[in-house]
């Protein structure tokens, strides 16, 4: 039943003691998933706060299955990186949101950023970077619509090697995100090793704004290091307008969240970008 798959799934996410064929069997559906397009992918809008605009999306990928129901990406993804799907998924999710970039700019909208979730096992894969600069060729892009979103540690896994990586990409005009920045293993020599444009600030700071004292000092030293370094700068998890206005106080640049909008498919995007105005 639904409710057993459910409960099943869960078991092997909290409990490593779970067997090897129980681990097959989740494999299994997720492989097929990829082949039965149970796989989509939602973009959510990235709002520049002076104006109002949209400024940029973020593609999430979802998997609606039909023995597990819908599943969060916080459930499916660990799995994927540890059976080495993510390749086949991350590849899936950059070609749909190239994809989309195309059709928009075919519908005459002002182009328009694009942010992908990156794991580092992609990055680290032979031949990265080519599928990334074929996938901009195929559907007519420029590399600076893209954005790469990383997390900290990612950048921990494979020092000289992911350097040079996002170096070659950054050349390439493609945009690199620090995503969940403060959660990680944060060390700040990263901002500096890295060819970082984008810091974006982690949910779990942006939520007890402006009331909690120690969120306000944890985003007010963001922010000004954030400007500082020229960087740009994304509050993520912005669901209330004392949030979005304690941000703008601070002049920070973006902001995503359910007070804009939440992660939507494309075509329901399309109407958003249509009116985007200040
Ligand atoms: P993330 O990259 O930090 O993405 C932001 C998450 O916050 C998304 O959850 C989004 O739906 C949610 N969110 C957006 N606005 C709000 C808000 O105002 N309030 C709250 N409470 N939440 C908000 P989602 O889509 O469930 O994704 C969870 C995580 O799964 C992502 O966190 C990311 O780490 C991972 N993920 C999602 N899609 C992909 C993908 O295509 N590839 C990879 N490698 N990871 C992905
Ligand atoms: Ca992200
Ligand atoms: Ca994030
Ligand atoms: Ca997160």
């Amino acid at each position: 039943s639904k409710a057993k798959g459910r409960n099943r799934y869960q078991l092997y996410s909290g409990n490593m003691n779970v067997s090897f064929a129980e681990k097959l069997s989740i494999e299994m559906q997720m492989r097929k998933a990829i082949d039965r397009k149970e796989f989509q992918v939602f973009y959510q809008p990235q709002i520049c706060v002076s104006t109002g605009m949209i400024s940029g999306m973020e593609a999430l990928v979802r998997w609606s299955s039909p023995l597990h129901g819908s599943l969060s990406p916080l459930e499916f993804i660990p799995l994927a990186e540890e059976t080495g799907l993510i390749l086949s998924i991350g590849e899936f999710v950059l070609r749909s949101t190239c994809k989309q970039a195309m059709l928009w700019k075919n519908a005459g909208l002002p182009p328009m950023r694009m942010a992908v979730n990156i794991s580092s096992l992609q990055i680290e894969q032979d031949g990265f970077c080519d599928c990334i600069t074929q996938l901009l060729q195929e559907y007519h892009l420029d590399g600076s619509m893209l954005e790469l979103e990383v997390t900290e540690g990612a950048l921990l896994s494979d020092g000289e090697q992911m350097i040079a990586k996002l170096k070659m990409l950054s050349s390439m005009g493609i945009k690199i995100a620090l995503d969940d920045f403060g959660t990680g293993y944060s060390s700040l020599s990263y901002l500096q090793k890295f060819p970082i444009d984008t810091i974006k600030i982690d949910q779990s700071f942006v939520r007890g704004l402006p009331s909690d004292p120690n969120n306000v000092s944890i985003v007010t030293a963001i922010c000004a290091m954030a400007h500082g370094l020229k960087m740009n700068l994304i509050a993520e998890g912005v669901e209330k307008p004392e949030q979005l206005r304690f941000l703008h106080s601070l002049d920070c640049n973006e902001a995503q969240g359910f007070l804009f909008s939440k992660p939507l498919p494309g075509n329901e995007i399309t109407g958003l970008l249509m009116r985007n105005g200040p």
